[in-house]
């Protein structure tokens, strides 16, 4: 089954349209032609959408060139109709690093509306046909950005949020903070959607709500990533007691048999391991390898403590 086309790839990462994309420029076609503003005008509408979505794979680009820089790999970008996606192999729990890479896609979107702000004050704000073709992709760019830094999980800005707390804040705390400050403008965007008779504003007050919660959830649940390398700047008390922790339980070569099934192939996942041992008063209980993570979780058990699933 084939879910998305290759459109190329750069610097090693591939390039994906999600085949529900196409619906997007149909649409936009058939209604700019339903009603009645002719044909040029509705290949203007589907142009300036691909133009758009062009800035959303250079945001996602962004993200992605960023993330390189520490070297973390982005398995492939994929265009959505709502948006693009960047399967970056791990997120980084070093506060600066998260905040680099995070930042750096809305910083794309601000770099190119700067140009096509340049481009109207060189040019002059004239009316024809191309003039106004840049202003809206000018403007679509500004709606980026300010729909991106919302602090909210999955947007950019609810990870900025949880990145510049966890500067001073262990990560655990920083993250709560975050997902309780999405949540609540999950709420305000719910309560404007239901009085304002916005549906789809309803919809995304829910999924913001929901998705702040399982980072939340993730995040607490989840033994933390490998401790960063020595060239690692010192960190606060609370960060070496958590490192010192986290190094304790790697050393163990195991995962509490406590733990979600989800959560172990998240970390599994982060870790690039293929199997972990699972631990059970302070014994190896068993082993699990990620495929039968990967099983259980399509049998819709990722809830389910892992130890479930060890038959040794
Ligand atoms: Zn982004």
């Amino acid at each position: 089954m084939i879910n998305s086309w290759d459109i190329g790839s750069v610097r090693g990462i591939k390039l994906r349209v999600h085949w529900t994309f196409l619906l997007l420029p149909l649409g936009i076609f058939a209604s700019a032609i339903s009603s009645g503003t002719g044909l040029a005008s509705a290949l203007t509408s589907v142009l300036l959408v691909i133009a758009i979505f062009g800035c959303v794979l250079l945001h996602e680009l962004g993200h992605a060139f960023a993330a390189q820089q520490f070297g973390i790999g982005t398995r492939d970008i994929t265009l959505l109709p709502i948006g693009g996606v960047a399967a970056l192999e791990r997120i980084p729990r070093i506060p600066l690093q998260e905040l680099w890479i995070t930042s750096a896609g809305p910083l794309v979107n601000v770099v190119i509306a700067l140009i096509f702000f340049a481009i109207q004050i060189i040019g002059g704000s004239g009316s024809s046909a191309v003039d106004q073709f840049f202003y809206q992709l000018m403007l679509a760019n500004v709606i980026l950005v300010l729909f991106n830094l919302i602090p909210a999980f999955p947007m950019d800005g609810g990870r900025i949020l949880r990145s510049l707390l966890a500067f001073k804040l262990p990560y655990e705390t920083a993250t709560a903070i975050a997902a309780r400050t999405g949540q609540l403008c999950a709420v305000g965007l719910g309560l404007f959607g239901l009085f304002s008779g916005q549906l789809m504003m309803l919809l995304v007050a829910l999924f913001v709500y929901f998705a702040a919660h399982s980072e939340n959830r993730m995040v607490q649940q989840q033994p933390s990533s490998v401790p960063p390398s020595s060239a690692e700047p010192a960190q606060p008390n609370s960060h070496r007691f958590n490192w010192l922790r986290e190094n304790r339980f790697r050393n163990d070569g195991g995962v509490p048999s406590c733990l979600s099934i989800q959560s172990v192939a998240a970390w599994l996942t982060n870790q690039r391991l293929d199997h972990c041992q699972i631990i059970e008063s302070g014994r190896v209980i068993g082993e699990v390898t990620r495929p039968q993570l990967t099983a259980a979780i399509y049998r819709g058990l990722g809830g389910v403590p892992v130890s479930r699933l060890v038959t040794a």
